[in-house]
């Protein structure tokens, strides 16, 4: 995933303008520069702050929550389960007929409602009452042949992909908001309650039997599929990871040991921070201006949220200082978040010879028009710097994760695979962005490793995974004969 920045760097004449527009290049180039020297230490820094924060609560940047989930998927789970994933702009509820060993996933449906922007900063009780009246219309959408028999209440896994301090499977209270989400009165609540209360309000008759990061549902619905899986990483909207930790390497764990001796820790990576990290006066600027400065810098450098908003920054600056589009800045390109990443990664992957895309972007998101070739290039570029920072950081964090788990190198007649479940729109849709992440998981650890080392996309994992722990901690659970 090399830039191609020298390629355009011949084309464009150093004159003038230009001349300033390019060092602006080169200096950004510079500064995000991820060579495999400086990600090792990234890795490294991420394993070392993974054991601080399984080692006392507040230890590290990151929190390594303890999810209660002590035992994933096996196969067997059966009934008819609810789930609902909220994380993003979208919500989506689910319904699940799970059938056991035999049948699998029977059948699934599901539904997506946009979250309207006013309630991403309002009020906790209008959120939730939005989510539970969305869920109640769906709920009413059940054939005769799914009602729950009488007397048997409605089980849901709630999938919350906030940072939340788990005190339960069922229960826990959120940190704080990402993601652009700012409802002030949710935060300290536990959002299970929050939820219950507003199913309540809706007049339904269902319980909340499993609260999980995404991250937490993507483990369960990629190990569900293949017992290899051992950590799920989103790339999304925002970023994070989860993986499977032997219990007693959780020094701040007090509770019972659990009897799978396992548990799955969310590690909140998307607030990972480190000196090695290669951050610009565009990432600083960025933060200063979020609705959470100071948190969550990995996240900033990496995901969907956030790069078109560094690219627009670029770009900016650019059309400031080196007047790339005339000597007034377009007024669209003042506006924060406008340009969004699935228009950025629309132009970094033009193929057609004159940046057709490239044109219709400018024009449609900011209302620029008349570049020439040369300038659309330099855009082009842009893109790519501020993706392939991102992919590559990404590689370095699960690397990082596999050498937590001794698992990052081939060692000799060993036949143990690994797998990572990956899941999120930007790994999904960003073609680039994925490969570059694939490419430099390799580069760091070794051709090699990919023979014990599994990458896997997990479609809709965190849904189906809320599910499936629903499922295994249903009030209705059949204790199995002996
Ligand atoms: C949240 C995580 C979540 C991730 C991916 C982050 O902003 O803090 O809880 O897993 O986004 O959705
Ligand atoms: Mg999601």
């Amino acid at each position: 995933c090399a830039a191609a920045a020298l390629v355009v760097r011949h084309r464009i004449k150093s004159s003038g303008k230009w001349a300033r527009a390019l060092s602006i290049l080169t200096e950004f180039e510079e500064k995000c520069g991820t060579p495999s020297s400086k990600l090792k230490q990234v890795a490294d820094a991420m394993t070392v702050e993974m054991h601080a924060g399984l080692a006392s609560e507040g230890g590290s940047k990151l929190k390594m929550i303890i999810s209660y989930v002590d035992n994933l998927p096996t196969g067997d789970e059966k009934g008819l389960f609810y789930a609902l994933d909220l994380g993003g702009t979208n919500f989506r509820v689910l319904r699940v007929h799970l059938g056991g060993k035999e049948s699998r996933v029977v059948k699934q449906e599901f539904e997506e409602v946009s979250i309207p922007p006013h309630l991403m900063t309002g009020s906790s009780d209008e959120l939730f009452d939005y989510i539970a009246s969305a869920l109640a219309k769906f709920v009413a959408t059940e054939s005769d042949s799914q009602h729950v028999s009488p007397g048997r209440q409605r089980e849901l896994g709630f999938t919350f992909s906030f940072p939340v301090r788990q005190t339960s499977i069922s229960s826990g209270t959120l940190i704080k908001w990402t993601k652009g989400f700012a409802v002030e009165d949710t935060v300290g609540q536990d959002v299970v309650g929050e939820l219950t209360k507003a199913i309540e309000r809706a007049g339904l008759d269902m319980r909340v039997a499993a609260l999980v990061n995404d991250t937490v549902g993507t483990l369960a619905g990629g190990r569900y599929n293949n017992p290899d899986v051992a950590a799920a990483v989103i790339l999304g909207t925002g970023t994070n990871a989860a993986y499977v930790e032997r219990a007693h390497a959780i020094p701040k764990w007090h509770g019972l040991l659990p009897k799978s001796g396992e548990m799955v820790i969310n590690m909140e990576w998307g607030n990972f921070r480190s000196s090695h990290l290669p951050l610009t006066e565009y990432d600083q600027a960025l933060d200063a201006g979020s609705l959470n400065p100071g948190e969550q810098i990995f996240e900033k450098m990496i995901s969907g949220m956030y790069l078109g908003e560094i690219v627009r920054r670029v770009l900016c600056k650019m059309a400031e200082e080196a007047a790339i589009f005339g000597d007034a800045v377009p007024p669209k390109l003042k506006i924060p978040f406008i340009l969004r990443t699935p228009h950025t990664s629309a132009m970094h992957h033009d193929t057609s010879p004159d940046l057709k895309v490239v044109v219709t972007k400018l024009k449609d998101i900011l209302e620029i028009s008349n570049t020439s070739l040369k300038l659309r290039k330099l855009i082009v570029e842009v893109c790519d710097i501020v993706a392939t920072r991102g992919a590559r950081l990404s590689a370095a964090g699960i690397a990082g994760i596999l050498k937590k788990l001794g698992r990052d190198t081939v060692k000799d007649g060993e036949k143990q695979k690994s797998a990572v479940a990956l899941d999120g729109g930007l790994y999904e849709h960003y073609t680039k962005f994925r490969s570059c992440m694939e490419n430099t998981l390799w580069e760091l650890l070794g051709e090699e490793a990919s023979e014990n080392i599994a990458v896997e996309h997990s479609m809709d994992g965190s849904g189906i995974g809320a599910a499936l722990l629903a499922a295994s901690h249903s009030q209705y659970i059949e204790v199995e004969e002996p």
